[in-house]
Formats: structure tokens, C-alpha cells, sequence
């Protein structure tokens, strides 16, 4: 065939059709060029005013146009006079190196560790570490969707890691690849839930210590679930008494009898071969504090839920994922993750909201408190993240 042939019915497309055609060519004839962040605008701007052009300060939607600065438009609030665009809020709001970050996401999608950043990119590994978590913060701010048909479910464990912290007030400190002093499941150990349905949904969360209660299976899968979801679970009693309060048809499934399978269809596996990949993919970052896991856990899923698709076409939606929902993280949450583990404590006396700049600052000085010389070599920086 002649590219002609093709070539003449390029003029009946319209403008948009054009450039994903554009689009769709080019990342078939580079897919490691990343899209310079123009071409992304429109997509970018749509999946943040997808409901209606909101004010990220107040959610106000009473905006007026306020012209454009570095052709992007902004807009004005009319309840405090803020004015904002698409991108603010977001990890990569006024950004001096937009190309940086398209590699960023690359090496994000990749699943790098924190020691291979700095050498790609030539960033410092401070900086790699909290456009990490900016992104990582934004993906989880989405949460997770609702899971519908047969949902399987099971749990597993991390061992609880102070990764980081330079006192432990309830334990003795690990050296590396250390062990739990407890046999079996005992509260060292972080659980983790995962969840699965059959068209693709994931719920993947930190469930609390030790075995979960019924109690702790609903707060993490609860708002999930609809009345007309069918579990299969392994044979622990809590998920027997969470598909009680929820009035769930319930399969439970003993692998301790033989019991793999029932009436064909409903088993783990998928679940289980879900814990496999996670467990896997994890060993690269040597153990990851527990403070952190549960951004670790959203980094995985979105991995998991996009694997069909090219690395090209996995960073782009990375990056409209995370730039989709404005999220100021106070500084109250990142100070809250120095603490022990559970880090879900409300602050009550603290209201302010920050922006990112602030955090990155009050985050740094945390960085420099937990001391500068620790920065200096490979091994050290393994012990801080
Ligand atoms: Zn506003």
C-alpha cells in the first residue's frame, strides 16, 4: 500500500481527529520521546475541569477568565480573588522543567528505586524522593473506584519498617533484612487488603496491624461494595462477619481442605497472584517505611491497571491522573508520616492549609533535621527512604 492512499483521507478528519492521528503516529515511530506538556494541554485541562471550571482554593465555580501567562489561561475566583489554571495544585504546578518531569513519570512507570533517579535525570535524590510522593499523593487522592460482579479478596503482610527514623520508641531496631521478633502474624506486621473484581477495579490498602478485624475489612472495603457484589474470600471468620453487615453473597474458600474452587468460578487466585506480583515488584526499594506503603500500594495498582498498554501511554496517563484533582497536602500529613505508624491521627488544632511550595520547604527542613551527612552515600540513602 502507498502512504498516498492513506494520505488523501488525512483532510476529512477534523482538527482534533488530526492531531491524535498526529499523536498516534508519532508514538508509534518514537514511543521514548516523551510528549512535550503542550500537546497534553487540552487532555490535561479537560480531566481537571471535567464537572466545570472549579476554583481549587474554595471549589467555587463562579470563575471569570484573568488572561493567560505563559499561554496558559487563567482563571479568577470571584469569591477571593485567586487566580489559578489548570495545572494549579497539581505536583507539577509552575514547574521550570516540564521536560524533566516527562522523565520523571518515565522512570515512575518504570517502578525505578530512589539511588537510579539521580543518574538518569541528574536531580538530586531529595528532590527525586518528593516528586515521588507529589505524584504518589495525587494518584491516591482519586482513591478507587467501586467494585462490582464477583469481588475476590485476601490479605497480606508487610513487616512494620521504621525505614528512616532514628529512634524506635516501641521496639529494638532491625539491621537490614531483619525479622520480626514475633512467629507468625503478630501486630510488627502491617496488613494489607487487596481486593479484585472481575472487570478490572483494584482496592489496594493498608488495613491496619496484625490479623484484620471485621471492623478493619469494612473501613478499607466497605464504601467500595455494593449490596449486590459476590465475595469470595479465604475462610478467616472477620470476612464472614463483614459480608454479614453487608448482606453479601459469600463464598469461602479453604485451601487448608483442598478447597481451591467452587462451582468453578469463584476462588482467590487472581487475588493471590495479585499479593505474588506486589511482593515482587516491592523487593527493588530494599523495604519501604510504613508511613510510605500506602502511596507504594497506589503506585502498584496503577501499574497493575494499566499493564496492557505501551510505557509511552502510561506515563501520559500518569500524568493526567496526577495532575487531575487539585490536592494541597497540609503539612500537618507529612509531618504526621514521621510518626509511628497508624498515621491516620487528626490534628484537630491545626485548620491551615499549605501550599506545596511550603510543604517542600517544611519538607526539606525535615530532610536536614534528620541530618545532612546521611545524604552522603548510597547505603545511607537506602536507610532514609
Ligand atoms: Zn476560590
Amino acid at each position: 500500500m502507498d502512504w498516498r492512499t492513506v494520505f488523501q483521507d488525512f483532510e476529512n478528519l477534523d482538527h482534533e481527529q488530526k492531531l491524535e492521528l498526529f499523536r498516534a503516529i508519532r508514538s508509534a515511530l518514537f514511543p521514548d520521546t516523551p510528549q512535550p506538556l503542550a500537546a497534553l494541554v487540552g487532555e490535561l485541562r479537560e480531566a481537571r475541569f471535567a464537572q466545570a471550571i472549579t476554583c481549587p482554593h474554595c471549589h467555587s465555580r463562579s470563575v471569570k477568565c484573568n488572561g493567560k501567562y505563559r499561554s496558559r489561561q487563567r482563571y479568577l475566583c470571584r469569591g477571593f480573588g485567586k487566580s489559578f489554571n489548570y495545572l494549579t495544585a497539581s505536583p507539577i504546578a509552575g514547574t521550570h522543567y516540564p521536560e524533566l518531569w516527562q522523565r520523571y513519570f518515565e522512570c515512575m512507570v518504570e517502578g525505578l528505586s530512589l539511588p537510579k533517579i539521580p543518574k538518569k535525570l541528574g536531580i538530586h535524590v531529595s528532590t527525586a524522593f518528593y516528586w515521588r510522593h507529589k505524584i504518589l499523593n495525587a494518584i491516591r487522592a482519586l482513591g478507587s473506584d467501586m467494585l462490582s460482579g464477583i469481588v475476590e479478596s485476601d490479605e497480606t503482610f508487610f513487616l512494620e519498617s521504621m525505614k528512616g527514623k532514628k529512634h524506635i520508641p516501641h521496639r529494638q531496631a532491625r539491621r537490614r533484612g531483619g525479622k520480626s521478633q514475633y512467629k507468625g502474624i503478630s501486630h510488627e506486621q502491617i496488613c494489607v487488603l487487596v481486593a479484585l473484581d472481575c472487570n478490572g477495579g483494584i482496592v489496594s490498602q493498608v488495613a491496619g496491624r496484625g490479623r484484620p478485624t471485621a471492623i478493619d475489612i469494612n473501613n478499607v472495603l466497605g464504601q467500595y461494595i455494593s449490596p449486590t457484589v459476590t465475595l469470595c474470600t479465604d475462610s478467616v471468620t472477620s470476612y464472614k462477619k463483614f459480608a454479614q453487615m453487608k448482606g453479601l453473597v459469600h463464598y469461602r474458600l479453604n485451601a487448608n481442605k483442598g478447597i481451591r474452587t467452587k462451582k468453578g468460578i469463584y476462588h482467590i487466585q487472581h487475588v493471590n497472584a495479585y499479593h505474588r506480583r506486589l511482593k515482587s515488584w516491592m523487593e527493588r526499594f530494599n523495604g519501604v517505611a510504613t508511613r510510605y506503603l500506602g502511596n507504594y500500594l497506589f503506585w502498584f495498582r496503577f501499574l497493575e491497571m494499566h499493564k496492557g498498554m505501551g510505557k509511552a501511554q502510561q506515563r501520559r496517563i500518569l500524568l493526567i491522573q496526577a495532575c487531575r484533582k487539585p490536592i494541597k497536602t497540609p503539612v500537618h500529613v507529612l509531618k504526621a508520616a514521621l510518626r509511628p505508624f497508624p498515621f491516620s491521627v487528626s490534628y484537630p488544632n491545626i485548620k491551615r492549609c499549605y501550599t506545596w511550595k511550603t510543604i517542600e520547604r517544611a519538607g526539606m527542613n525535615m530532610l536536614l533535621l534528620s541530618s545532612d551527612e546521611m545524604l552522603t552515600s548510597r547505603t545511607k540513602i537506602h536507610k532514609i527512604y
